[in-house]
């Protein structure tokens, strides 16, 4: 059992992760899929509508090295960084096969669309069903929603950052049809090719965020040079016994 400050974190593999999607989005019924890293479970600290939005979650996945170090000082085994940006190329592979439509909600416009074009050049019969950027006006939610739910997705992936994502989904529960509803943050960006992911050798030795750091140091230094430290210092007291949750 894995969990931070109270919040239970699926240990669990990628190809089982990407079996798992596809089975809740044949089954039907609607399920919430987040994926953290030590910035969203120092938000959960705090926030405590995000912190039920992750408990109520189907599931919660594991994103990035800090976790996987957290886990170390836990004396956990993480079997896998179950991030959705490595998740996403074969999740996409796996539709294409199977016949799920996915819908593509978020980043800046015309972004949704690149990464529609380059996944479909990808994954020959990949069907996505419909897109829509993030910066719609709130007085266009109720059709943004109705075309979410007239595209016949099985799978929406909702790209506005951390919480805003997650909140936007859960507010939406019950109006949202797409059985699986993943929140994905920057993904859409890399996969458009707007924002340059880390080289794959960075990726591999757990550097990725100091590339992040590097693009965006105004937006990110917050994040990595206060929040790593921090989430540490917190799994840390979570080790010796701390009430952390
Ligand atoms: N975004 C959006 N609408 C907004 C604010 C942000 O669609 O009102 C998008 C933004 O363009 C970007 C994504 O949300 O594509 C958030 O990216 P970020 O790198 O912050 O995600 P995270 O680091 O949380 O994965």
């Amino acid at each position: 059992m894995l969990e931070f400050f109270g919040i239970p974190i699926v240990n669990t593999t990628m190809p089982e992760a990407v079996d798992w999607i596809a089975a809740r989005a044949v089954a039907g019924d609607p399920a919430l899929l987040a994926f953290v890293n030590p910035d969203c479970l120092n938000i959960a600290y705090v926030d405590a509508e995000y912190r039920r939005i992750l408990l109520e979650a189907a599931r919660v996945l594991p994103d990035g090295i800090g976790i996987h170090i957290g886990c170390r000082m836990l004396g956990v085994a993480l079997q896998a960084n179950v991030n959705g940006t490595d998740l996403f190329p074969q999740l996409c592979e796996r539709a294409a096969q199977t016949g799920l439509g996915l819908f593509l909600l978020g980043a800046r416009p015309g972004i949704a669309e690149a990464v529609a074009s380059n996944m479909r050049a990808q994954c020959p019969g990949l069907r996505i069903d419909g897109v829509q950027d993030g910066y719609f006006d709130p007085a266009e939610e109720d059709a943004v929603i109705e075309r979410i739910n007239a595209s016949d997705a099985a799978i929406l992936l909702v790209a506005f950052g951390v919480p805003r994502q997650e909140t936007w989904l859960a507010r939406n529960h019950h109006r949202l049809k797409p059985p699986v509803r993943m929140g994905v943050g920057g993904l859409f960006d890399f996969y458009s090719g707007r924002i340059p992911r880390a080289p794959v050798w960075m990726r591999e030795i757990g550097l990725e965020w100091t590339w992040r750091l590097m693009q965006e140091p105004g937006r990110m230094w917050r994040r990595y040079v206060i929040g790593n430290p921090l989430f540490l210092y917190r799994v840390w007291r979570q080790a010796r016994g701390d009430d952390t949750s």
